[in-house]
């Protein structure tokens, strides 16, 4: 296992400094992927792998390119979570068995577990309050969308997407946000979590046959709705996937008139995942990033994209499904005048 890089960050204001002419900000913090059981199904390791590939593909120069998260107060944590579940977990006193619903029972070092858990919730409000000031920014993470209320679950135990968006309205920075959740899997907690909150509008569009749904002994999952739910059957394949997208997006925009787009880039609706159960190509991926981000800065909306989900225990292959929506970011950044 690879262990985090431990860098000073100059926090670069000039989100158009020489740095940044290849990619919009892009957030990163070297909690990230803190050690981690090797056999572990969640890829802890893959949030440093992603940094480390974006240097590679050099579309960042050096680490003080990103920008690093700004702390999250604790009142801005408990818009969206219950005080009581979210001290249990910093106390390392949740029940075992809510640590087992969260899938990360096997942890090497809880403290090193809170840390990564808080800077990646902090880091996706970083990457929206950077997309407001310059139109598009990056997260090397998050997605957290299972993580409910007052339990987490599917390897997510605060929600960064229902935080951002908490907070962004309750500052009155934006009055509409319109959460994209592209992930295989549904992003049952985030609809939960926002289901009375009418400024923001969740849209999931996920592979009917994949967690939350239809688990048996599980019967806490697979009652929550978004705004909007799209169930892709089982095995769909790039050509519909992506003019679904296209319809319903689209539709989105123009509907609910956001002020920003929260985009969850979850990649395990590759045909190789190790947990969907879909078949996009490499090539649907790609598009599907390009078509996402070009929707939103076509019709001027700003839009923080966060990583999301994806699953497989060859490394590169993962890494590079993750750099996609940077590499489809970076081409249209450069195009801007
Ligand atoms: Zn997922």
């Amino acid at each position: 296992m690879r262990s985090a890089a431990v860098v000073s960050w100059p926090r670069c204001e000039d989100a158009m400094s020489p740095l940044r002419r290849l990619l919009p900000p892009s957030v990163y913090h070297h909690s990230y992927s803190p050690p981690w059981p090797p056999t572990h199904r969640f890829p802890m390791w893959k949030f440093h792998d992603l940094a480390l590939q974006l240097l590679k593909d050099q579309l960042v120069t050096a680490w003080e390119d990103f920008v690093m998260p700004q702390p999250l107060q604790e009142e801005w944590i408990f818009l969206a979570h219950e005080e009581d579940y979210y001290r249990r977990f910093c106390s390392d006193t949740l029940d075992p068995a809510a640590l087992r619903r969260i899938g990360f029972a096997q942890r090497p070092d809880h403290r090193q577990l809170v840390a990564r858990t808080c800077w990646e919730a902090a880091g996706t409000l970083t990457c929206a309050r950077e997309a407001l000031k310059v139109g598009m920014a990056g997260h090397c993470a998050g997605g957290t969308h299972h993580a409910h209320r007052a339990w987490g679950s599917g390897y997510t135990v605060l929600n960064d997407l229902a935080i951002t968006a908490k907070v962004l309205l309750q500052e009155k920075a934006v009055s509409k946000i319109l959460i994209c959740d592209l992930d295989v899997h549904q992003g049952d907690g985030t609809a939960e979590i926002l289901q009375d909150e009418p400024r923001a509008f969740t849209m999931s569009v996920h592979c009917k046959e994949n967690f939350p749904f239809g688990f048996k002994g599980l019967s806490h999952l697979g009652h929550d709705r978004s705004d909007l739910d799209v169930a892709l059957p089982k095995g769909l394949g790039d050509e519909e996937y992506l003019a679904t997208i296209f319809e319903h997006l689209q539709g989105a925009l123009e509907d609910v008139r956001p002020e920003l787009v929260l985009y969850d880039a979850g990649v395990d609706i590759h045909v190789e995942d190790d947990l969907g159960n879909l078949c996009i190509s490499w090539k649907g991926l790609r598009r599907r990033e390009e078509m996402v981000l070009e929707l939103c800065t076509a019709k001027g909306v700003p839009v923080a994209f966060v990583i999301g989900g994806g699953y497989h225990r060859k490394r590169p292959h993962l890494t590079r499904r993750h750099a996609a929506v940077f590499h489809a970011a970076s081409a249209i950044w450069r195009t801007r005048g």
